[in-house]
């Protein structure tokens, strides 16, 4: 999930470790429930601490895979060589967001599907729920799974990049800006979103999308593959891939999105398929030149989390 400085909305789809698999609605009954019986509010504490608990008994292991993987990467392939990741600037502000970015993400998805299909659908009761968005619903559904995972990649992906450009300008900037404020790119970094753009990003894209009816058991093989994608293509990595940059969004045309607006930093909106911005005339990988220098130069944003979360209403 930032523009017309330069940026995207998701600039890349948001880390979401931890997001919902194909027991999405069962795993989320009890939350579920609390919100449709008012009686059992007293104890919704008790059980955001075991959704919390839950989030966290995923994301702690990825999070050691991930930085073990990209400490090897990062040590033979660096874009910009110099310090290793864990000695970036703001490494506490981004390990913050990267812990709870999937706790408010899940929530808030919950949320929103739940207040989706009592507007569109007129379903209120969790058993009916939880049978609407298990295995999908309507015609979508009936497609082969890999089928709807690629379906499902695609679509998020081509409304993420206009959201992505939305997000770059005129009133979006403000938040999306959180996103473009680190100044040593790492992994780490991807998960540096601003709640708002997080909200009008890929949460809403992935309601959007499973309330059409495609099957959240998808996100067995999606969920890992947006979080490793998103964790790569932050990495300090020279990696272009080649012929294959038209194909997979790389480290090295992300880090071009994430320069100033004189070395490119309006282009590259894409999240995962490089294809949206030669079609719309955003696509930038400089020959022989690798991406050097980020952050947002119009602006002077805070380096802790709460003054970034403040940081946009202050405006
Ligand atoms: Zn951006
Ligand atoms: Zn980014």
């Amino acid at each position: 999930m930032q523009a017309d400085r330069g940026g995207r909305s998701s600039c890349t789809r948001a880390v979401s470790v931890g997001s919902f698999d194909s027991r999405l609605l069962k795993r989320e009954q009890i939350p579920l429930s609390l919100r449709l019986n008012e009686a059992a509010m007293s104890t919704l504490p008790m059980e955001v601490i075991q959704v919390i608990g839950q989030t966290m008994a995923k994301i702690v292991p990825v999070t050691i895979a991930l930085g073990l993987f990209f400490t090897v990467l990062s040590h033979f392939w660096a874009c910009n060589p110099g310090k290793p990741w864990w000695r970036k600037r703001e490494l506490i502000t981004d390990i913050c967001y990267w812990f709870f970015v999937p706790v408010f993400a899940r929530i808030f998805r919950i949320g929103l599907l739940v207040l989706g299909a009592a507007v569109l659908f007129n379903i209120h009761e969790p058993d009916e729920l939880i049978a609407f968005y298990d295995n999908g619903h309507g015609p979508l559904s009936e497609l082969p799974l890999w089928v709807q995972a690629i379906l499902f990649l695609v679509a998020s992906d081509f409304m993420l990049y206009w959201l992505h450009r939305m997000f770059h300008g005129g009133g979006f900037w403000k938040y999306h800006a959180i996103h473009h404020s680190s100044e040593d790119l790492e992994w780490i970094s991807a998960a540096r979103f601003h709640p708002v753009n997080l909200f009008i990003g890929t949460i809403l894209v992935d309601v959007i999308l499973l309330i059409a009816g495609i099957s959240p058991n998808i996100m067995l093989w999606v969920g890992p593959f947006t979080t490793f994608h998103s964790a790569f293509v932050h990495a300090n990595l020279n990696w272009t891939l080649g012929p294959f940059k038209y194909a997979l969004a790389t480290p090295v045309f992300h880090r071009w999105h994430h320069t100033s607006l004189e070395e490119g930093g309006n282009t590259n909106f894409a999240g995962t398929f490089p294809l949206w911005d030669i079609l719309f005339g955003t696509f930038r990988m400089p020959e022989n030149r690798l991406p050097d220098g980020y952050g947002v130069d119009d602006q002077v944003i805070p380096t802790e989390i709460g003054g970034q979360l403040a940081y946009p209403f202050r405006q």
